[in-house]
């Protein structure tokens, strides 16, 4: 296309990533107040600094450019020096979820391909079962490293805006999780796009409370705060009263959680609009929020603003804007800024006004891809490439989208996804196991529980206990069964495809779930 009235043709976007922009923000505010974690408080200088010294330590150890660098690292100051510091070196970072199991995280070094990886304290006897042979670094030694190393003159070789910059595994269909690959542009586009929903400024603190091992973790609102030059406060593992005296003392302006965690803070009667007065919003997202939650958020005094989105969309999609809160109850709110989104029917036309058909995305914060996975990116992508999330919903005439249901296998439990494939494969893999079905059942404290449907192979014998334990030594706690129920057979179509939703009302009606 050539420009109009002819003008020279200008670049679209910006030319380096996350690295430029903290590094950035620390020559226009060096002295403020960046990150704080425990009793631990850096300013834009400070963690400046600390970027560049460990973009010296990894180049020591041999970390180059599109290098993935993996961590096993709970909520932390040094999880965001590695963030910043691989892409100043324009490598790529893959946090590992410590909830995994061992084989889970074989798994994921080996598909990423990690050369390099990152264990905390806490987590230094998981990674102790992993098998992947490559670099590893206490983080005791890292930060031994780090104060040693010499602060890199700016490496030439920093991330571009386009390159990749996290593998974040998501659970796949199929069995075996897929990488993520979110480029620096998508962490980027995040940004305005979560940010402006909030009016979120340099004068805020947020709490970032989810796993920055999760895309909501970063996202939400982590990087957009330290881009703007707000302050993150730093939670490493989610307690209830804990959280509530944080983000009174440390004036929280907005916290992000997924809805168990606010389930949890509403059964403290302190928690309050009242005792919280700076806090502006309480913002939800990543699992369906039950009307009860929100209602007790409202009659608490709260503002609550419900947000959609996928690891796929960096993570934020939608959002709620915030004078309709409750006007739109139920909704997850309108698209942020910068998405396109559509609700199309299976033949790729749009949807009328509340017909039910799937959520698609479009945009800069959509993914690059399936790291090494052409199939599935393919497939998770229209002839028109719009990417398909796999939920169901509609749009109301007001241009605000409700979730219905959804297209994919999928358990989400307090927040972390489960697909069945992967819980099927492990059930099958014992012998007594002849058919494995997997579906959510409700749970008052996670949303959904885990529960498998397990028809025994004829002449053998399982107990519930013994496939939990089977399946537990495959996968992480919260993908394994907390009910298994035992039937004869499995309903099947015609195609002989498992009838989920059938099995889903038939274990709620008999009721016959045990632990
Ligand atoms: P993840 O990739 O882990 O962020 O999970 C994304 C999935 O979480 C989506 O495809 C939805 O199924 C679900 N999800 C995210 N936000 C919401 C929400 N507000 N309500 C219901 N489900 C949600």
């Amino acid at each position: 296309m050539s420009a109009p009235g002819g003008l020279r043709a200008s670049p679209t976007t910006p030319q380096y990533g996350a690295s430029a922009w903290l590094l950035h923000r620390a020559e226009l505010t060096p002295g403020r107040q960046a990150l704080v974690e425990g009793a631990t408080t850096l300013t834009y200088a400070q963690l400046a600094d600390r970027i560049l010294r460990a973009a010296a330590v990894l180049r020591e150890i041999g970390v180059g450019r599109h290098d993935r660098v993996a961590t096993l690292l709970s909520n932390s100051i040094e999880f965001m020096e590695l963030f910043y510091a691989t892409a100043e070196l324009g490598a790529i970072l893959v946090p590992l979820n410590w909830r995994l199991a061992a084989p889970e995280l074989d798994f994921q070094l080996h598909d990423a391909g990690a050369r390099a990886l990152f264990v905390g304290a806490e987590h230094a006897a998981l990674a102790a079962k992993v098998e992947t042979e490559l670099a590893r670094f206490a983080i005791e030694e890292y930060v031994r490293r780090r104060e040693r190393a010499v602060a890199a003159e700016r490496p030439a070789e920093r991330a571009l805006f386009g390159e990749p910059h996290l593998i974040l595994y998501t659970a796949g269909t199929t069995g075996h999780p897929k990488g993520a690959v979110l480029t620096h542009a998508n962490v980027f586009w995040n940004i305005p796009n979560m940010a402006i929903p909030v009016g979120l400024t340099d004068r805020d603190t947020t709490v970032t409370v989810l796993p920055m091992f999760h895309s909501g973790g970063i996202g939400l609102y982590t990087v957009p705060s330290l881009t703007l030059g707000g302050r993150v406060v730093i939670v490493r593992k989610f307690e209830a009263v804990p959280l509530l005296d944080l983000l009174q003392r440390e004036h929280a302006a907005l916290c992000f959680g997924v809805p168990a965690i606010w389930l949890e803070m509403l059964k403290l009667p302190a928690f309050t609009q009242a005792n919280l007065p700076e806090l502006r919003f309480v913002v939800s997202g990543g699992a369906p929020c039950p009307t009860s939650v929100m209602a007790e958020l409202d009659r608490r005094g709260f503002i609550y603003l419900q947000g959609y989105g996928l690891t796929e969309t960096a993570p934020g999609g939608t959002l709620m804007p915030v004078p309709d809160w409750k006007r739109k109850f139920g909704s997850v709110g309108k698209p942020a800024p910068f998405v396109e989104l559509r609700v199309a029917r299976d033949a790729g036309e749009p949807c009328d006004a509340r017909e039910i058909g799937e959520v698609q995305f479009r945009g800069p914060n959509v993914f690059a891809g399936y790291w090494d996975r052409p199939d599935a990116t393919a497939e998770a992508f229209t002839a028109d490439g719009w990417f398909r999330s796999g939920d169901l919903g509609f749009l109301d005439e007001e241009g605000f989208l409700t979730l219905v249901d959804r297209k994919k296998d999928m358990v989400i439990t307090g927040g972390e996804n489960v697909y069945s494939a992967e819980v099927e494969d492990a059930l099958f893999a014992h012998p007594a196991v002849a058919e494995a079905a997997i579906i959510g059942v409700p749970d008052e404290r996670w949303g959904e529980a885990v529960c498998a449907i397990v028809v025994v192979r004829p002449g053998m014998a399982a107990t519930a206990d013994e496939l939990i334990t089977h399946c537990r030594s495959r996968l992480a706690k919260y993908k394994t069964p907390k009910y298994v129920v035992f039937v004869p057979a499995l309903p099947r179509n015609a195609a002989g495809k498992v009838l989920k939703r059938q099995l889903r009302e038939e274990v709620r009606i008999r009721d016959q779930i045990k632990a």
